[in-house]
């Protein structure tokens, strides 16, 4: 039990105001594994006080010295990097290897990277007779959820810091512990004080309460879209930069000459990592109507291969949800799928067999499934696929893109010519063609009710930077 009861407000451990506390659950056993203040508003207001505070001096640290503090950053999280995956796959259900490769290593890659751009960006340049300085936006609140939770914070975190400004974290409640690993690393790498605060609490509660901080120059917030949107109105009203990362509810495009069982594998694969908690998951599969039938044998295969278990044991290929609510809400998405009329491959809303404890639910395939049901349409954010299909590469793109989302995509076709025109057309920040690898520095984002801003590498950095002129006499 990993009990820390107490936030990170300039730069000293602080009790919160009040007594509440959240617990954390391991998502496969349902048992308390650790416990966090429950922060409140005068939290909040405390923590953004003090990143107000510390704001012109770190602002005006010199990049190749934020540089440096930045890869001490990453030291303290290599040295933890065990314990924060381990945290991970039990708050998450992520299966172990894996979140130590990506739930760990991707980030420790991240604040490396920002190490580094922090020294090498170019922080001003001359247009005409200016000189254009980009200049931190001041202090952030950061929001993140509980997908990829150190994923998330990192992205948000590193880049605000590499770029000057001061930070006010609000982790996920439900996956908040690598949050406090990370404060420790900070705290050793001697970040200045007030430059990164922590604040647990409620979405509600604390994350609100910064929201609407004075003190507070932007809000970078990932979560579902529904907080998004509320968190976009209160910012409003101070004319705070919003950043959003949002939900997605992201196609796979086969085309007629893709390798049928490469992509439809790749696709199942990639529809359940991390047991579909991924806002960038495929979770809709297009398939040409006359390849329908392979299609659904393949994807029924693959998914019979993903053998639930919790993740800290080593044949686990498909963890638990991250709570029962998310356990609850999947179920309930498959009953709707079935009651709309979908074809039921592989799956359902019942409880795995053998698994009595846990938020498990199991890998589910529908196929035939209408573009405007409620499953194709409706972000599940569990191990649930969908299977549509098309009669050429028109109906296929204006299917991709008949969501109110627009996150990522995919596209299959032994012509790379023609899946690269295909991918252009999908209204989507990042299209992977034939299965090419995510890319840490490449930007990270979504269209239309996806969010707004782009994370991740130099574009994440310049999210968090003000351009400002100066007219130059000579
Ligand atoms: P959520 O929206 O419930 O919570 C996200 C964060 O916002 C949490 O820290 C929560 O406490 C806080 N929050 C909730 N209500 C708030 C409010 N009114 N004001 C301020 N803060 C508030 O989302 P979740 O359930 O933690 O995460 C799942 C969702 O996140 C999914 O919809 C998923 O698609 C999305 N997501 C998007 C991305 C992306 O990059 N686009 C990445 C990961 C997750």
């Amino acid at each position: 039990m990993q009990i820390f009861d107490k936030l990170y407000i300039g730069g000293r451990w602080t009790p919160a105001s009040g007594a509440d506390m959240i617990d954390v659950f391991n998502a496969s056993t349902e048992e308390a594994i650790g416990r966090i203040p429950a922060g409140g508003a005068a939290d909040a207001e405390a923590a953004a006080e003090s990143a107000r505070n510390a704001f012109e001096g770190w602002a005006a640290t010199p990049p190749a010295e934020r540089a440096n503090v930045i890869r001490k950053i990453a030291d303290g999280l290599k040295r933890r990097a065990e314990e924060l995956a381990r945290i991970i796959s039990m708050e998450v259900g992520m299966p172990l290897k894996l979140s130590a490769r990506i739930q760990v290593g991707g980030p420790i890659a991240a604040w490396e990277a920002y190490g580094k751009l922090a020294g090498e960006f170019a922080f001003e340049e001359r247009v005409g007779h200016s000189l254009v300085v980009q200049e931190p936006v001041g202090v952030v609140a950061c929001i993140t959820p509980w997908n990829y939770p150190l994923h998330q914070v990192t992205a948000k975190v590193a880049a605000a810091l590499a770029a000057g400004c001061t930070v006010v974290l609000k982790p996920s409640e439900v996956a908040p512990l690598t949050s406090f690993l990370l404060a420790q690393a900070i705290e050793e790498a001697g970040l200045p004080i007030g430059v990164f605060n922590l604040v647990t609490g409620f979405g509600p509660v604390a994350g609100e309460a910064l929201v609407e901080h004075p003190a507070a120059d932007m809000v970078s917030f990932t979560g579902s879209t529904r907080a998004g949107k509320r968190v976009a109105e209160l910012a409003s009203r101070s004319v705070k930069r919003v950043a959003l990362e949002l939900g997605g509810k992201s196609a796979s495009v086969i085309l007629d000459d893709a390798d049928l069982a490469t992509a439809v594998r790749a696709t199942v694969n990639a529809c359940f990592l991390n047991s579909g908690q991924t806002c960038s998951a495929l979770t809709r599969m297009l398939v040409p109507e006359d390849r329908y039938q392979d299609a659904k044998r393949i994807a029924r295969e693959v998914a019979g291969a993903f053998t639930l278990g919790d993740p800290l044991n080593g044949a686990t290929r498909l963890g638990p949800l991250a709570s029962a609510a998310q356990r609850e809400r999947v179920r309930q998405f498959i009953r709707t799928g079935i009651a709309e009329g979908a074809e039921l491959i592989t799956g359902g809303p019942e409880a795995p067999e053998g698994l009595a404890k846990g938020y498990f639910v199991k890998p589910t395939v529908f196929g035939r499934v209408r573009p405007d049901s409620t499953i194709a349409q409706e972000e599940i954010f569990g191990p649930v696929l969908s299977i549509l299909t098309y009669h050429d590469d028109e109906e296929a793109i204006r299917i991709a893109n008949g969501t109110l989302y627009g996150l990522a995509g995919a596209v299959w076709s032994r012509d790379e010519g023609r899946a690269q025109r295909v991918a252009r057309r999908l209204r989507a920040g990042q299209i992977d063609i034939n299965g090419a690898p995510f890319n840490l520095a490449a930007p990270f984002g979504g269209f239309k009710q996806s969010g707004i801003g782009r994370e991740n590498g130099r574009f994440g950095l310049e999210e968090f930077l003000e351009p400002k002129s100066l007219q130059l006499k000579a």
